[in-house]
């Protein structure tokens, strides 16, 4: 399928048609839309999740042109989105069981994007009442505050939707944590999920800065060159407006964008006693808090151990690049 991929591509490359990618963005309405020649040359890819210019609006066909992309807020790379402004990072309460150092890697992961989340523990009937308060303590006490869920019962989604209003959503976790069953529920629920029309509506008369909104919602796979894996991926447009993600997220945290000296500022609890401290500070300043000489971080914590293994791990790594 790839092979085939490449060759439609070469064949738009040769000039015969406007452009490689189909792409059905919203203007009040869902318009497939063709992406100019000239935005291709200046590889300027357009993502899922774009905000993009359109013209040439054929509003019969509902068909249009791509004719600018908009300055991007975030990318994420796996599944490739633009714009993503919020996370959900999924865990289960069972099948598979939450385990720390799991846990703690992708909470990491998720702070070092930089993109604010919501943690959510799914497949929570399958474990009692007490189970569940345990593991919210112990959450809290690394300062996050979690959503439990079950999306075989039916129960929380209505919080976890709350959390997603308004806003664009990735959902990465685990394998097997129930991820793509969120989706499904979600999108199968008419009290979730809404249409393009809803939730965009505009007066092609009266105008407005309509031009500016408009998202990019899919684009054809056959945008993929070559070799290179796209995986797909469209948003679901939510009742109550956001966007979310219909293909869940990386299962494997690489923490590439961790560094020694950024991991710090990526535990909440190291966040914290920075700024209890104050003004008093670290007597260096570039204090790594592992028991130095006049750090203001102490060693008491539950995660410390695992922030020691964790700056070890990052350090070799960098010693090796
Ligand atoms: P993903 O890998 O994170 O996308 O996980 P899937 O959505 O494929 O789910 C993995 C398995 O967990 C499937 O067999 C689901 O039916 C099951 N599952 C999902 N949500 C729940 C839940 O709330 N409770 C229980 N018991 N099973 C669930
Ligand atoms: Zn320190």
């Amino acid at each position: 399928e790839e092979e085939h991929s490449g060759n439609v591509e070469s064949a738009a490359d040769e000039g015969n048609t406007k452009s490689d990618s189909v792409v059905r963005g919203w203007i009040g309405m869902e318009l497939l839309c063709v992406v100019k020649a000239v935005l291709k040359k200046i590889k300027r890819r357009v993502l899922v999740g774009d905000r993009v210019l359109v013209g040439s609006i054929d509003w019969v066909d509902r068909r249009g042109m791509i004719e600018d992309v908009f300055e991007r807020d975030s990318e994420t790379g796996d599944p490739p989105v633009a714009n993503v402004d919020h996370l959900v990072v999924m865990f289960s309460m069972d099948k598979p069981k939450p385990e720390a150092s799991g846990l703690n890697r992708f909470l990491v992961e998720a702070e070092s994007t930089g993109i604010p989340f919501t943690i959510a523990f799914n497949k929570c009937e399958l474990v009692d009442q007490q189970t569940l308060l345990t593991w919210k303590s112990r959450l809290q006490s690394w300062g996050y505050e979690p959503v439990f869920c079950s999306v075989e019962s039916n129960h929380g989604l209505d919080v976890l939707h709350a959390n997603l209003r308004g806003k664009t959503s990735v959902i990465i976790g685990p394998s097997g944590v129930g991820k793509s069953s969120l989706i499904n529920a979600l999108r199968n629920n008419k009290e979730f999920v809404g249409t393009a029309e809803q939730d965009n509506w505009f007066d092609p008369i009266l105008g407005s800065n309509w031009l500016d909104e408009q998202r990019v919602a899919e684009v054809s796979t056959r945008s993929g060159r070559g070799k290179h894996t796209t995986r797909h991926v469209s948003l679901l447009p939510l009742l109550g407006g956001g966007y979310l993600a219909d293909t869940p997220g990386y299962n494997q945290p690489n923490l590439m964008k961790v560094t020694k000296d950024s991991l710090a500022q990526h535990f909440p609890e190291i966040r914290k006693m920075l700024k209890e401290k104050e003004p008093s500070k670290c007597s260096f300043n570039d204090c790594s808090h592992l028991g130095e000489q006049g750090c203001v971080v102490s060693g008491d914590w539950e995660r410390y151990a695992y922030y020691l293994e964790l700056f070890d791990e990052i350090k070799l790594r960098e010693e090796f690049q």
